[in-house]
């Protein structure tokens, strides 16, 4: 008998784009949404502020089935690392969750997947659930190595230790995120399904890890993106920064 899909989880990521106020009514509008659902949406439900909205979207969310996650974590728990985080101060603020590898940090701060490989590992050490992002830009598409990059990304970016429970795989085209541009669902099939024959090559049990899909998901796309093979939530941007979008796709896991 075929193991069960994971639950899905959708998580927003709201990068560098909001001050307290907006952020803290936003994350009060989705709590509410949440607890009107019963407090049992179809999915499991993420927010990942930046790092200094962290406790003020904890307290906001408190009591409710959405967790919190951070973008980014330092790959060593502790020490002279001016202006970074490290993974146990993001537990300690109330993570579950750490974004690590999105295509941005790996483009604006040269952040390899040996970097990346070594932030997942301490996530994980902290507690963590770490969401490993990887995605092919355009001229690798257009140059017929998607398949190749993801799938060397994922090799790379993969700490020894990772199973289901510590781990989730994020697949984002970059010329897919903040473009309004998204891939086909044969596309995206096709990665995911390549995504998911690499998780088996590395651990048991890789069937019950969650592999989400981002890249300009909205309301409008989502059921059909969620209802691809393999696709077991989305990464979400600029919707996310909307409550009502975001719940939207929320709800798009029970229709
Ligand atoms: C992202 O940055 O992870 C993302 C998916 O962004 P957007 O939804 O805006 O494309």
């Amino acid at each position: 008998m075929a193991a069960a899909a994971p639950r899905p989880l959708i998580a927003g990521n709201w990068k560098m784009n909001c001050l307290h106020r907006d952020a803290v009514a936003l994350a009060s509008g989705l709590a509410a949404r949440v607890k009107g659902a019963g407090d049992a949406p179809g999915c499991e439900i993420v927010l990942c502020p930046p790092s200094f909205l962290l406790f003020p979207i904890a307290e906001a969310v408190a009591g409710t089935a959405i967790a919190i996650g951070a973008q980014d974590c330092h790959p060593a728990p502790s020490g002279a690392h001016t202006g970074d985080i490290g993974a146990p101060m993001l537990a300690d603020a109330g993570c579950a969750y750490v974004i690590v590898g999105h295509s941005e940090r790996r483009a604006d701060h040269g952040e390899d997947d040996a970097l990346v490989r070594a932030k997942a590992g301490a996530a994980q050490a902290a507690g963590l659930i770490a969401i490993i992002c990887i995605g092919e830009t355009l001229e690798e598409r257009d140059g017929g190595r998607t398949l190749e990059v993801v799938g060397g990304q994922l090799g790379g970016s993969l700490p020894d230790g990772a199973d289901a429970a510590n781990t989730v795989i994020a697949y984002e085209p970059v010329w897919a995120i903040g473009t309004g541009r998204t891939p086909t669902t044969d596309q995206v099939a096709e990665v995911h399904v390549r995504i998911r024959h690499g998780l088996g090559a590395r651990m048991d049990a890789a069937g019950a890890v969650r592999i989400l899909y981002g890249g300009s998901v909205n309301p409008n796309n989502a059921a059909e993106l969620l209802a691809v093979a393999d696709v077991n939530g989305a990464l979400v941007g600029g919707a996310s920064l909307d409550a009502d979008a975001f719940w939207s796709i929320c709800e798009t896991c029970v229709r």
